[in-house]
């Protein structure tokens, strides 16, 4: 090779190796960085079994978690994977373990701003090992009543739920049920609030369709109670007329959740209302830039088995034998959580 040929494939060889450089760097800068102000709201419903947790990315960059999940949940790790650094607000909706067992982890993980917390008096060890880590760390501690509301940027969150008294002795229905709005889009985050069918006694549900009837239409409804029928009731859906409904549960759980009268409402509704569930589709994402809602989740699913109810899935995990991996968070036991 003659000293000519020689600097020509140098200079290829540098040159290549720039390239190269310049398109790993690109790769990297594509991962998305911490908090940073996207201009846009996204809601994120983690796959975190059987329980519910809410991850809220918000334009400016900051951060609301609504529930944790159940303890032994992938929590923690799911927000690290989304970029979380910092949480500006935590809603813990009710005491139950299905969506405060994580809440002490996230905590120790991040710092934490605020924290609103439902007040209802929940004598477990996790409900007090989550006060006393609240307490340790010093973090803004509130009990937000229906009416109460708070902005972040653009967006407005709204408490329809709990009055300044709980309707029962029931945890459900103390839940923090909260109304976000951006733009022209609207959010409701029920927890596990319920509605009763033949019952002298007043349900969350019941007080809000009395007396917030007028805030419940909204566009993308998370349904109550993991898909159970007394989370989402016909009444219920009249009064809200969302365009998308989203459920958190695990396949094969032991509650039997989505109940087959919620599936058989929905699938009657299906030309109006888009269903997603975590059980069948892992984690799901709504992306809004305050006009448009866009939904996308972790598995795509075949239309028809969008509509099965908790206990026809439960039968496809038993036969196809997963029924290990998507069962470990579901527990025996407390029906109502
Ligand atoms: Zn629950």
């Amino acid at each position: 090779m003659n000293r000519r040929l020689r600097s020509i494939v140098t200079l290829a060889l540098l040159a290549a190796a720039l390239v190269a450089l310049v398109l790993l760097f690109r790769q990297r800068q594509a991962v998305p960085q911490p908090g940073p102000a996207s201009g846009k709201l996204v809601v994120r419903f983690l796959d975190v079994g059987q329980g519910d947790s809410e991850l809220i990315a918000l334009p400016d960059g900051e951060t609301i978690l609504i529930d944790s999940g159940d303890s032994g949940s992938p929590t923690v790790d799911l927000l690290r994977k989304f970029g979380v650094t910092e949480i500006a607000l935590i809603i813990a909706t009710h005491p139950h373990s299905d969506h405060i067992g994580e809440m002490r982890d996230v905590m120790r993980a991040f710092k934490v701003r605020e924290f609103w917390d439902s007040g209802f008096n929940h004598p477990t060890k996790t409900y007090g090992d989550m006060l006393q880590e609240i307490k340790d760390e010093g973090i803004k501690f509130a009990t937000p009543k229906r009416g109460d509301m708070r902005t972040f940027g653009d967006v407005l969150l709204e408490v329809l739920n709990p009055g300044d008294q709980p309707p029962d002795e029931n945890p459900n229905n103390a839940s923090i049920v909260v109304r976000l709005s951006f733009g022209e889009k609207r959010f409701l985050f029920t927890g596990d609030a319920e509605k009763y069918e033949a019952s002298a006694k007043p349900s969350a549900w019941e007080q809000m369709l009395e007396t917030e009837r007028d805030k419940l239409h909204v566009d993308l409804l998370k349904a109550a109670h993991h898909g159970s029928s007394n989370g989402t009731t016909r009444d219920v859906l009249d009064a809200v007329r969302p365009s998308i409904v989203t459920i958190s549960c695990a396949a094969g759980n032991d509650y039997h959740h989505p109940h087959p009268k919620v599936m058989r409402m929905l699938e009657q509704d299906r030309d109006r209302i888009k269903l997603y569930r975590t059980d069948l589709e892992g984690t799901i994402t709504a992306v809004c830039d305050g006009h448009e809602i866009e939904m996308s989740s972790d598995k795509q699913l075949a239309g028809d088995r969008l509509y099965l109810t908790g206990d026809e899935v439960a039968g496809t995990v038993a036969s196809d034998g997963r029924s290990q991996g998507p069962r470990q968070n579901a527990r025996s036991g407390r029906r109502s959580r």
